[in-house]
């Protein structure tokens, strides 16, 4: 099937919207079990499921031949999937900013080679900063460990670190202030962001949870004068400054400010299954194509950029409702 050569291979959609941003999922696993993203008792994808290192790659090579700018690798916990570091190398390798959003836990020992592979910029979530809520919080994770990795990272020198916190009431809303203190003195980004409703999880109310950015704003701007810069970066965050500090404030708002107008980007499931919006069903399974016609990477690229008219136009999420969306955060790449 080949591409008809006078046909522009930029990504757009219906709405004129240019797609130069992916967010590839190497894993559904993680060795954390946050609450607002996982069960206690999860049941991981068999292998056979999961795309191959040299499928994911495959992938990768495919957008960025379609104009794709930025890369960033999620999961479940992308740096615990086993040998990801050949994955790291290939990406870094293509003409695209390599990023990578990690729970921190494994950056103690690979931050370096991370560095060296080519990675740019690293998110790293972090919701608390007191070690027996970080406990609950994660179920699993140590913040000791977490607080390490970052020192880690900033150490080695990435262009960019961003520590990311969902802040939810009851929960962790007492703990802004602390988090933009921290972010200052290891002079790294924050992000604040709004949680988003993926799954049913039982044991946790999310209408109740909800903070919204302009409340977290108002805790900040307790303590420190936040001016909105024009700065952005490919994803939603929208940026402040502070002053004496290179560090910025973003906030990511899925609820209060819908960011769907600029949406630059769509997702790569652990399955391959192309999702073309968070908060929407509509996927095109590129696995399938990958098996069925291996190293055949101009049908792959057809198949994607024929995808790119099932792209909606908005997500409506809406927290008194149950999920539209029953597929975990896990799944569905961060
Ligand atoms: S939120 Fe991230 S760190 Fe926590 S369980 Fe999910 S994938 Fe793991």
């Amino acid at each position: 099937m080949p591409i008809n050569k006078n046909e522009t291979k930029a990504l757009v959609d219906r709405f004129g919207r240019t797609v130069d941003y992916i967010r590839l999922s190497v894993t559904d696993r993680c060795d954390f079990r946050c609450v607002y993203c996982m069960g206690e008792d999860m049941t991981f994808l068999p292998h056979k499921e999961v795309l191959s290192l040299e499928e994911i790659e495959q992938v990768a090579s495919a957008f960025v031949d379609l104009g794709v700018k930025k890369i960033r690798l999620t999961g479940g916990e992308p740096l615990v999937r086993r040998e990801v570091i050949k994955l790291i190398r290939a990406i870094g390798a293509l003409d695209a900013e390599l990023a990578i959003t990690t729970n921190g836990s494994q950056l103690v020992q690979m931050a370096p080679e991370l560095k060296a592979a080519g990675v740019d910029r690293l998110n790293i979530s972090i919701d608390s900063l007191n070690p027996e809520r970080f406990k609950e919080m994660t179920r699993t994770g140590r913040l000791s460990q977490v607080m390490a990795g970052i020192d880690a990272a900033v150490a080695v020198g990435f262009s960019r670190i961003k520590l990311n916190a969902v802040i939810m009431k009851g929960r962790n809303d007492d703990e802004v202030l602390d988090l933009v203190e921290y972010a200052r003195a290891s002079g790294v980004d924050v992000s604040f962001i709004e949680e988003m409703p993926l799954g049913h999880i039982s044991e946790h109310d999310r209408a109740e949870a909800y903070c919204s950015s302009d409340e977290v704003r108002e805790i900040i701007e307790q303590r420190y004068s936040l001016y909105p810069t024009t700065e952005r970066t490919s994803g939603p965050s929208r940026y402040y400054r502070m002053d004496k500090t290179e560090s910025r404030v973003g906030f990511i708002s899925p609820h209060s400010h819908n960011f769907c107008s600029e949406c630059n980007r769509v997702r790569v499931t652990v399955e391959g299954r192309l999702l073309l919006c968070l908060g929407n069903e509509h996927s095109v399974d590129l696995r399938e194509i990958l098996r069925r016609y291996p190293d055949d990477i101009e049908r792959l690229q057809q198949v994607i950029i024929k995808a790119m008219d099932l792209k909606p136009e908005k997500h409506e999420f809406d927290l008194d409702d149950e999920p539209q969306i029953v597929r975990f955060m896990n799944m569905t790449g961060g």
